[in-house]
């Protein structure tokens, strides 16, 4: 499936829930999110089944799920399981916060999870329990054991930078990918939704990680649509990756769209254009056809650096 500039369109995010286990500062507020989807506005297990049959009719490939934290809904793994199932999926990925990874490790291999990303800002007990309001992290590292344990390779850990919170720990992030089964990707906050001024004042680019580890060597890219550029140490396996939503675009690779949980689509992150598709199911409309219309409207590219900040929360949106 092909935009209106010649992308092809191979790859989905949907977003399970909205609902998380954490508070992660620049996400979600304290609180929790104010205004809570009902049960009726969010589509069921099996109407994100038929949506995603949709896309995979039309040429999307690659899955990933994601939140809020995808692993709180009940019946996530059943339903990664089934979708991997479907013909012309290639490959099914996870994004979760790692605090029900020990829980479900095993499961998410059974059901045929290709990949998971796991998302880590800081290596300290106390630090993690600020940043995400009540985290603990001894949850998340034994997650990650589990996982490798299980085989599961490359694990990508995601590093959020926060200006003055986690800078003085990018070398030991960095150290980790001498592991050869971890791949560290550092990612510049961004301001969206509630948490947007959090992200402006804390905000520090990712060359900082350039200027903290010299050695960092860069790598060749082996996916021109991913979002990261990688580097290596030189004697490691695993691979750090920046990615610069702000200071570097990538849209003209630009390769995904997102599915929220409520059922809208959304051809780019940084827009708040969506398109209601769950208004298409319910009412027996064409979703092939209204997929197919809708990716012909995708922007060429975002103006993220023109905007004060995207409406949504991140935990909404499905990061
Ligand atoms: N709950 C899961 C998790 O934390 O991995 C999946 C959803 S979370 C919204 C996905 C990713 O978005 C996480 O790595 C998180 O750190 C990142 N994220 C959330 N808000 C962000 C922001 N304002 N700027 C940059 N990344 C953000
Ligand atoms: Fe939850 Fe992920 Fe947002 Fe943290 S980043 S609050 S874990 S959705």
């Amino acid at each position: 499936m092909k935009d209106s500039f010649g992308r092809e369109i191979n790859y989905l995010r949907i977003s399970l829930t909205d609902r998380c286990n954490l508070r992660c500062e620049y996400c979600m507020p304290k609180d929790g999110i104010k205004n809570k989807v009902t049960h009726d506005g969010m589509l069921s297990l099996e109407e994100l089944y038929q949506v995603t049959e949709a896309f995979v009719n039309l040429g999307i490939s690659k899955i990933r799920f994601t939140g809020g934290e995808p692993l709180v809904r009940y019946g996530a793994v059943d339903l990664m399981g089934k979708v991997g199932e479907l013909d012309g999926v290639r490959e099914v990925t996870l994004t979760t916060n790692g605090i029900l990874l020990d829980q479900y490790a095993e499961e998410l291999v059974k059901a045929g999870v290709n990949r998971i990303n796991i998302s880590l800002d800081t290596l300290d007990e106390e630090k993690y329990s600020l940043i995400t309001r009540g985290g603990n992290l001894h949850r998340v590292l034994a997650g990650i054991r589990r996982v490798k344990e299980l085989g599961m390779k490359p694990i990508k850990l995601n590093t959020v930078l926060i200006g003055g919170f986690n800078d003085d720990e990018i070398c030991d992030f960095v150290e980790l990918t001498r592991d050869g089964s971890i791949d560290v990707r550092f990612i510049e906050l961004m301001p969206i939704g509630e948490a947007a001024s959090f992200a402006k004042s804390k905000f520090i680019p990712n060359s900082t990680v350039l200027e903290k580890v010299p050695g960092l060597v860069p790598i060749d890219r082996e996916d021109p649509s991913s979002p990261a550029t990688y580097y290596r140490l030189k004697d490691a396996e695993g691979k750090v990756g920046l990615i610069n939503p702000i200071s570097c675009k990538f849209c003209a690779n630009c390769n995904r769209v997102r599915l929220t949980a409520t059922g809208k689509l959304k051809l780019c992150l940084h827009s708040d254009r969506e398109i209601d598709l769950r208004r298409i199911i319910r009412e027996g409309g064409d979703l092939e056809q209204t997929i197919e219309n809708a990716i012909l409207t995708k922007d060429e590219e975002h103006h993220l650096e023109n905007q004060e900040y995207i409406k949504r929360s991140m935990n909404s949106i499905g990061g």
